[in-house]
């Protein structure tokens, strides 16, 4: 079912195609192609040199082309002329392995080989925020408690409504939008997808976000913990495995714990087994660690995970089975690369579904209060570095992930490391000046 852009374009009064890719850290790359040449670009790709994006190259490898996928572009609502559309990157006619968008396609295609299906549905939260970033833009947003806060929703209702409007007109089915549990923070939620179609909505609800907080003089923010004290922006991942045409719902099993069928337990084992190594793709930066392992929030909860444990409807595990036929990961955060978040949940996951990976006992006990009576569960990484490592001693996750993604990932991320490390900070200064 390959359609043409020039056709699209002219169906829709198209005049520009945002040809756009995502990197290794998660940015989007976009060249930005006028109609008259998007038949050609469709067929040869976007051309760009690699070196300049985070994708691990030197300026001396031949140009990488950002080859347009069809079948996800999307007429941008806010501005008609214009049309996004993710690409695939190649490079001397090869398939680029440690692109994000083209290892996901490889999970996927690997879990088709097995006769699978994954569905998913992300919630991506994010702030509001004022458009030079330091404030929260709602100064009258300042409860103590501000989960699903009435009054300061509506005080953002052009924003939240616009953007939900167009999800309506894209076919995304949202079905809810609230005040999260930070003030300035909000949250939108969609009905979920196979999880390619997830990771292009994923990466476009991040770009029409901004794009609309732009346009009402805000700015948004993804950022896991961009204020001290409190809740940071988490992006659950919610998953089930289906057979190959999506009908039938392999992690459903009524006569089952929770509803979750063994085959949905092995594929929790590897999810479980691999979770500290899975950190550092699901919780990719410095501020990243701010978020989980966090002490007590304003608010009273962080509602993230320090411990790699799950659990039946209770939101203090990494891990939640909140009804029939899937489990939540609460573990990843808004600042997660959308396509290598659903790649390694697929590798893990089939991993855990090949071995037969026991996810160990559930302990449905509050962790925020209890956590310490659970001696038997790994702790999540306290920093990147230490979750760099766990990936790195991981071989079986990297070998199922793609060794040469992983080598790229590993060597951009402890180089990002290196230069946090070599920042020098005011906590440093206050001290140790007396010692
Ligand atoms: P909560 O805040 O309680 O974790 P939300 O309603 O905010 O839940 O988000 C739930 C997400 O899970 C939505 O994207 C929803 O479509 C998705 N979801 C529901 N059922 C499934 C399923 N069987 N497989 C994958 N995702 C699912
Ligand atoms: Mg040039
Ligand atoms: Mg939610
Ligand atoms: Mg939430
Ligand atoms: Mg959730």
């Amino acid at each position: 079912m390959t359609q043409h852009l020039a056709d699209f374009a002219a169906e829709r009064g198209i005049r520009y195609f945002m040809i756009s890719y995502t990197d290794l850290f998660g940015a989007q790359r976009a060249k930005l192609v006028p109609r008259a040449a998007i038949a050609d670009m469709q067929r040869d790709g976007a051309g760009f040199a690699g070196f300049a994006t985070w994708l691990d190259m030197t300026p001396a490898h031949p140009d990488l082309f950002a080859l347009p996928d069809p079948a996800s572009v999307i007429q941008l609502p806010w501005k008609r002329d214009v049309a996004w559309v993710a690409a695939d990157c190649v490079m001397d006619e090869r398939s680029v392995e440690q692109a994000p968008r083209v290892a996901l396609k490889n999970q996927v295609k690997k879990a088709a080989a097995l006769g699978l299906s994954v569905k998913t549905g992300v919630e991506a939260e994010f702030f509001l925020i004022a458009a030079d970033g330091d404030r929260i833009s709602d100064g009258f947003d300042r409860a103590e408690k501000p989960c699903y806060d009435q009054q300061a929703l509506m005080r953002r209702y052009d924003v939240i409504a616009e953007i939900c409007d167009y999800m309506l007109e894209l076919g995304w089915k949202p079905y809810q939008n609230d005040h999260e549990d930070a003030n300035g923070q909000f949250e939108m939620n969609w009905e979920f997808d196979d999880a390619l179609k997830t990771a292009d909505r994923h990466s476009f609800f991040k770009f029409m976000v901004k794009s609309v907080a732009e346009k009402h003089g805000l700015r948004a923010t993804f950022m896991p913990k961009p204020f001290q004290g409190l809740t940071g922006n988490g992006c659950h991942c919610h998953v089930s495995v289906w057979d190959a045409q999506g009908r039938d719902n392999a992690f459903a099993d009524p006569a089952m714990p929770f509803g979750l069928s063994a085959k949905g337990k092995t594929f929790l084992g590897g999810i479980m087994r691999h979770a500290t190594a899975m950190a550092a793709i699901t919780n990719p930066t410095v501020n990243s660690y701010k978020r989980i392992n966090a002490p007590r929030t304003l608010s009273g909860a962080t509602w993230s995970p320090n411990t790699v444990t799950w659990t039946g409807n209770n939101r203090t595990h990494m891990v939640r089975v909140p009804g029939p036929g899937r489990f939540e990961l609460r573990l990843p955060d808004g600042a997660v690369n959308p396509y290598l978040l659903q790649a390694v949940i697929i590798a893990a996951g089939l991993g855990g579904l090949e071995s037969a990976a026991d996810p160990g006992p559930h302990h449905d006990i509050d962790m925020y209060r209890d956590g310490h009576l659970v001696t038997d569960a790994p702790r999540l990484p306290l920093n990147l570095l230490d979750a760099l490592r766990a990936l790195e001693a991981d071989t079986a996750l990297q070998a199922a992930l793609g060794r040469d993604l992983c080598a790229a990932y590993l060597r951009l991320k402890q180089e990002e490391w290196s230069r946090y490390c070599a920042h020098f900070s005011r906590w440093e200064h206050e001290n140790t000046l007396d010692v």
